[in-house]
């Protein structure tokens, strides 16, 4: 499990963190979300040793990173894909990697198979792509046979097959009682692998829950035959009924008490779901949209 309280970084007058909380169970991929510049980079590298908070504390499995006397054998870890040394083969970089851990030389092909980089094992990692650069970057982070997984912008240079590689590798992993973070910048390259989100701007945490209560977030839509008679229906029901130029109408409710308002009323609906989650893509297109934090 990973436990972040209250966590905040300043870099002289920069506050690239400020007092972020979140939780990360096993058995869950973590989507952690926000645009360039947000903090993701920052957070993950507090949670790992890398950067001292200015205050706050991250810990896994209730140790703190620096703590843990084996670390890549509780966490895997890929921060930067790009910064592997471009003169070594991929199975070298790995053998490497399990010399210091002190996994078996067996794990290494093992993990360059389970990656799709067997044939690529001999070839330098300068050669490589982005997207190979993140499949070894992955081999790299499970080498130790770790229970949780902090994955930076994984997605990052992958085509959509690897993206679908990748989602079905985590979901197992977490399928199997692992522990997964990774960020992104992009909702939709993730919204398919996560099952939770923590949403983050301006180094401030502004959501964080189930994928698809954040998805739902947006309320109730329902039509029904007579709109103007709907909208007075759930008024008086003590909602607070939106209605749309399409004649439908957005309430901030359950679906159960919108038909149950309608229902009190006489009205006949046409039709009544869970609004889209058009009210995550909104709060993310304002946060991509707005200045980074000065
Ligand atoms: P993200 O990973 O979401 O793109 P970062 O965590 O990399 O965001 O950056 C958050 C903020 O902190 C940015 O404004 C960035 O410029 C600033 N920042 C990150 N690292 C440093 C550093 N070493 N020194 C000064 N500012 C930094």
């Amino acid at each position: 499990m990973i436990t972040v309280e209250n966590l905040t970084k300043r870099y002289g007058s920069t506050t690239a963190v400020q007092d972020v909380s979140f939780t990360v169970r096993p058995g869950s991929i973590t989507g952690f979300l926000g645009p360039n510049g947000a903090g993701k980079s920052t957070t993950l590298r507090m949670l790992t040793g890398l950067t001292p908070p200015t205050s706050g504390l991250a810990t896994i499995d209730d140790r703190r990173y620096v703590d843990l006397p084996n670390p890549g054998r509780v966490v895997g870890v890929m921060l930067d894909a790009a910064a592997q040394h471009p003169g070594r083969t991929g199975r070298e970089t790995l053998l490497l990697n399990a010399g210091l851990l002190g996994a078996p030389k067996a794990r290494v092909d093992e993990m360059l198979e389970a990656v799709g980089l067997s044939h690529a094992a001999k070839r330098r990692v300068g050669q490589y792509s982005l997207g190979m650069r993140q499949r070894l970057g992955i081999a790299s982070a499970l080498l130790g046979d770790p229970a949780v997984l902090i994955l930076d912008e994984p997605a990052n240079g992958m085509d959509p097959e690897g993206i679908r590689w990748m989602r079905g590798l985590l979901q197992d992993f977490a399928a199997r009682g692992g522990t997964v973070i990774l960020s992104s910048h992009l909702l939709g390259e993730v919204q398919a692998t996560v099952d939770r989100l923590v949403v983050i701007g301006n180094g401030r945490i502004v959501a964080d829950g189930p994928l698809d209560q954040l998805l739902a977030g947006s309320g109730t839509l329902v039509r029904g035959l007579d709109p103007a008679g709907l909208a007075d229906a759930l008024s008086a029901a003590g909602l607070q009924p939106e209605s749309l130029p399409d004649g439908s109408v957005r309430v901030d409710a359950t679906p159960e008490q919108v038909g149950r308002a309608a229902a009190a009323a006489g009205q006949i609906l046409l039709e009544l779901r869970q609004s889209d989650g058009a009210g995550l893509e909104d709060l993310f297109f304002q946060l991509t949209s707005a200045p980074a934090a000065a």
